[in-house]
């Protein structure tokens, strides 16, 4: 499997300079491309990245020489991500490509066909610049296949991709466990548990607005305004660290202790009803929650069952199975008319993951294996012994 293991760079002052100078090349080379593309759809031709890479390679000497002062992979993949995106598009995975500006997250990219660049230790040599200082080493063992070299906050990383046969095979003690992802907590699980937000994260967002307003006041583009755009960025790479750290321990623990675990395809709650968080942060942590399980379930060797997303696991009863018609986000506990079960929310909804999970009537990749998924009701005399199990097991 592909991994890819992102790693603090420590780059001295030349290298800093080198890499901004590359990640610049880089996206001046990608708007390039874009523009290309649109030109040539426009009158009727077919563009693609392979092409687009031996124009730009035909022109670049007399046009745009300076592209030689940084690796020629910064130009390279930059146009093959433009395809890549392009791909992702046509097949519905992903937006239009749009131009990338110069305050977007700088980046660039070189792939390792004849060795352009390899790691030695804590150590990585790129392309042109040289050896530079990692902050820990490559924790895979296979051949790296690319590495991204990008910035964050004020911080440089190199993100390398590695094609590892690495698995660690552990013996799960516990069955099954569903997962409902919150929104004033991290999540709750099916065994009652409820895992807190990382508590520096409140305190952060209040840092975060504070500097927000402060960035107001400067006069836009003036020394001070860029002093504090700077501050602003590293408050928000620190949040993004201290949630994903959150989220790395628990989807570590919850594939090394659950042999099934269960989780929604998307965090339709969260979106609905956060006014605290903003909706790409909420998005990003689940998407990253559910990145995280995926590949960690695969390395541990446990199993993710995710329930689509027309799956109603808020409004079903865990214990019976009756569908609730209508059911108010601000309703804490939930209680079924049926049979009298109650249970907080969060908890009902975990345990309903759970118990679809466990069934496998969902694949890895979220769709109904027999429309099972879609019908809870349908297969009721056998499968409710069944799930009464894995209900007492989880509880
Ligand atoms: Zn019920």
């Amino acid at each position: 499997m592909l991994l890819a293991h992102k790693i603090a760079l420590d780059p001295n002052v030349a290298q800093r300079i080198y890499f901004a100078q590359a990640a610049g090349t880089a996206r001046f080379a990608y708007n390039w491309a874009l523009a290309e593309w649109k030109r040539q759809y426009k009158a009727g031709e077919k563009p693609n990245d392979v092409g687009l890479r031996r124009q730009l390679n035909a022109i670049k000497r007399a046009q745009f020489p300076w592209m030689f002062d940084v690796t020629k992979c910064a130009v390279q993949e930059a146009i093959i991500d433009l395809g890549t995106a392009f791909r992702a598009f046509f097949e519905k995975r992903g937006r239009y490509p749009r131009f990338k500006r110069k305050n977007d997250q700088p980046s660039f990219c070189a792939a390792n066909e004849v060795g352009t660049f390899r790691t030695d230790g804590k150590r990585i040599k790129l392309p042109v610049i040289g050896w530079v200082r990692m902050r820990e080493e490559v924790r895979f063992s296979g051949p790296l296949k690319r590495v991204t070299v990008s910035r964050d906050g004020d911080r440089w990383f190199a993100s390398i991709m590695v094609e590892t046969d690495d698995v660690k095979p552990v013996v799960q003690p516990e069955p099954v466990v569903g997962v409902d992802l919150g929104v004033t907590t991290l999540a709750t699980l099916s065994t009652g548990e409820t895992i807190e937000g990382p508590k520096s994260h409140t305190a952060a967002l209040k840092r975060l607005r504070r500097a927000n307003k402060a960035l107001a006041c400067k006069r836009r583009f003036s020394a001070n305004w860029r002093k504090q755009k700077s501050r602003l960025a590293r408050i928000h790479a620190r949040i993004t660290n201290v949630r994903r750290d959150a989220t790395h321990k628990l989807t570590t623990r919850l594939a090394k202790t659950y042999k099934t675990i269960g989780i929604e395809d998307l965090n339709v709650k969260g979106m609905a009803s956060n006014r605290h968080l903003s909706r790409a942060v909420m998005d990003g942590g689940f998407f990253e929650f559910r990145r995280q399980l995926d590949y960690k379930t695969r390395f541990y060797g446990s199993r993710l069952g995710v329930a689509n997303r027309w799956y109603p696991s808020s409004k079903t009863c865990s214990c019976c199975g009756v569908i609730k018609e209508t059911l108010a986000l601000s309703q804490r506990i939930f209680h079924c008319d049926d049979c009298g079960f109650e249970a907080p929310r969060d908890v009902n909804a975990a345990l309903n993951l759970a118990r679809l999970a466990a069934s496998s009537a969902v694949t890895a990749c979220g769709e109904p294996r027999s429309g099972a998924g879609r019908k809870p009701r349908v297969k009721r005399g056998s499968a409710k012994q069944e799930e009464k199990n894995v209900i007492l097991e989880a509880a």
